[in-house]
């Protein structure tokens, strides 16, 4: 007779490994120059999570020419997380795209969903009004539907009724509209990061100004690991797939 297969034990195993190696996780920005790319990544990593490991972190923001990777780790109940996001200059720059953004976007998104777990965003959401905000939504939710684009969380890998219940709802409220800040300002004896303006401070992590916290929890929070696993299960196995086909050419 065999006894019980020790799950505990396997569960104790897999901790002490995690406790040993600590989590990866790799971030990169794309979109077009301007949109606010550079910012994003600050802000991701002045943000509340980082604070406390890293009170005086200072990254500059120039013009961003080349591919350019910033990594920070932060660790929890001494698991160790380590973030790299890697920032890159506007695609399609370097050709005359005045009239043919859209078609670009679409092509680009198409491609990249089939390589890569892609989470769009709406930058700049402070330059929207509510209405703005919810009818680009909607609009561009319809584009991604209309040209099969699917972008993050994939219905098709829900695997049970929960998955679907929570992933759906993100689905509902992609893409985030999020505000970009590395500034931060005292509110009410508060310091907190945001935008500046004459009417008043547009709050980064305040989730009645933006969407900036529903993003951050879904990449590092909620779906970190789910993430990891749909990057290496599909999308690094159809890549090696492709690549040991055209070696066999
Ligand atoms: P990138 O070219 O995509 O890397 O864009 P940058 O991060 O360099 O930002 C371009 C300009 O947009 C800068 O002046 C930023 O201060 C500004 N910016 C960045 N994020 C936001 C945002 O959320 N709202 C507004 N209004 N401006 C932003
Ligand atoms: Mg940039």
């Amino acid at each position: 007779m065999f006894g019980p297969v020790g799950i505990e034990a396997v569960l104790d195993q897999l901790k002490i490994k995690a406790m040993k190696t600590g989590f990866e996780f790799n971030i990169m920005v794309v979109g077009q120059s301007g949109l606010g790319k550079s910012t994003m990544v600050n802000t991701l990593f002045k943000s509340k999570v980082w604070k406390s490991a890293m009170p005086s972190l200072e990254v500059p923001t120039p013009q961003t020419l080349e591919l350019h990777s910033v990594s920070h780790v932060i660790e929890e109940k001494g698991l160790k997380l380590k973030l790299t996001v890697t920032d890159t200059p506007g695609f399609g720059d370097q050709i005359n795209n005045d009239k043919c953004l859209r078609p670009l976007d679409i092509e680009f998104l198409r491609r990249l969903c089939r390589t890569v777990n892609v989470v769009p965003v709406i930058a700049r959401a402070d330059s929207l009004t509510i209405e703005e905000r919810e009818a680009f939504r909607s609009r561009i939710q319809q584009n991604l539907k209309t040209h099969c684009i699917e972008v993050y969380p994939q219905k098709c890998f829900d695997e049970d009724i929960n998955d679907s219940i929570l992933n759906g709802k993100i689905r509902e409220q992609i893409p985030f509209a999020v505000v970009g800040a590395d500034q931060e300002h005292l509110v009410n004896g508060r310091c907190v990061l945001g935008r500046k303006t004459k009417w008043g401070i547009i709050e980064v992590e305040n989730i009645a100004h933006c969407e900036f916290l529903l993003l951050r929890d879904l990449l590092i929070r909620s779906h970190l690991q789910d993430l990891k696993d749909i990057t290496h299960n599909v999308h690094y196995e159809n890549y090696r797939v492709i690549r040991l086909n055209e070696s066999h050419q």
